[in-house]
């Protein structure tokens, strides 16, 4: 099935001389690999082809490469390829509608069909393993440095083979992708990895701070005065998520960041077992059966979220 679907954006990507690749809003590692790597790969192996990464550039991800501007595209006679994201709402800087044709490669659930032609699969464990194993299943050419940006990418999605969606296939994509361009691990791990110290500071205040109810429901609110103190941003919460799991008294566990600059509450959400998805979607938000985000307009919203939240994690009790 992946194959012959494979077959057809490899036919799409071939047909289209201008092509435009985008992501989520809000990007972690996995979108930002997977939208430079895919540009990169179409570019060494059609370099007549102008093809295009879009998206708000995000300081801390640049190590990954230059995003571009897309100033004079004629998007009625273009390709667009997303990547990452499940629905339109929340694709980055372009209006999909507005496409000749549109392509879906991700590992969102959805049940929706939104693009001319879908590659979702739900068990892969990032955006980067599919590009990879499309790529491998065709003659297409890769070089080190776009191996190096698939692999960061599913190192970064799976948490480092931790999280559930890892499997045998991508274990086999990592290995395959480092014993073919021999990368050295170090430098990619430094640059995923490294933190200030006022980020370690201030993941410390979130475990010292965070209330766990009778349930196992673990719930914090960062409020703009601690985002300041720490000198982080709203976004910070999201790399320290992860590192709540195997808290033996957590099943789920959500973080709130208030963003004063776009007046929003951004929502983390993470499970060890109990599926948040489905929440998360009411509250319009969304994400994988346990990690799933929202953004909320109102204290209202997040206090009512964290309440189903709660409910749920009572009713597995
Ligand atoms: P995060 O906690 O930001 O790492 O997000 C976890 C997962 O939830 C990712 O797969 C996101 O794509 C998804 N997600 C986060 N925020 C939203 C949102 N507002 N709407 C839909 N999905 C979201």
């Amino acid at each position: 099935m992946l194959t012959s679907i494979s077959k057809q954006i490899i036919k799409k990507i071939k047909e289209y001389n201008t092509i435009v690749i985008a992501r989520h809003i809000g990007p972690d590692p996995d979108a930002i690999a997977s939208e430079i790597a895919l540009r990169d790969i179409i570019k060494l192996n059609y370099p007549n082809k102008s093809v295009y990464a879009v998206g708000a550039g995000v300081a801390k991800f640049k190590y990954f490469g230059t995003l571009d501007k897309i100033d004079d595209v004629d998007f009625s006679k273009s390709l667009l390829i997303v990547l990452d994201v499940p629905r339109f709402e929340r694709v980055d800087s372009v209006n999909p509608e507005l496409f000749k044709y549109t392509i879906k490669i991700d590992h969102h659930p959805c049940d929706e069909l939104v693009c001319d032609l879908e590659l979702v699969d739900e068990t892969s464990s990032s955006t980067c393993q599919l590009i990879a194993e499309i790529i491998y299943q065709s003659k297409l050419k890769l070089n080190r440095e776009i191996a190096e940006k698939l692999f960061m990418g599913i190192i970064a999605d799976s948490d480092r083979f931790l999280l559930s969606y890892t499997t045998p296939k991508t274990f086999n994509i990592a290995a395959r992708l480092l014993n073919d361009y021999k990368f050295e691990l170090t430098p990619l791990y430094n640059n995923l990895y490294e933190r200030g110290i006022n980020e370690r500071r201030f993941e410390s205040y979130i475990i010292e701070n965070i209330n766990i109810s009778e349930n196992g429901f673990g719930y914090i609110k960062i409020t703009d005065d601690i985002i300041k103190k720490y000198d982080v941003d709203s976004s910070t919460a999201s790399n320290l998520v992860n590192d709540l799991n195997f808290i033996k008294e957590l099943k789920v566990w959500a973080f709130s960041s208030y963003d004063a600059k776009a007046e929003l509450y951004k929502i983390n959400i993470r499970s060890r077992g109990i599926v948040i998805n489905e929440i998360a979607e009411k509250f319009n938000g969304g994400g994988h059966k346990f990690a799933s985000g929202a953004r909320l307009k109102t204290e209202e919203e997040v206090n009512e979220l964290f309440a189903s939240l709660d409910a749920v994690c009572k009713e597995d009790n």
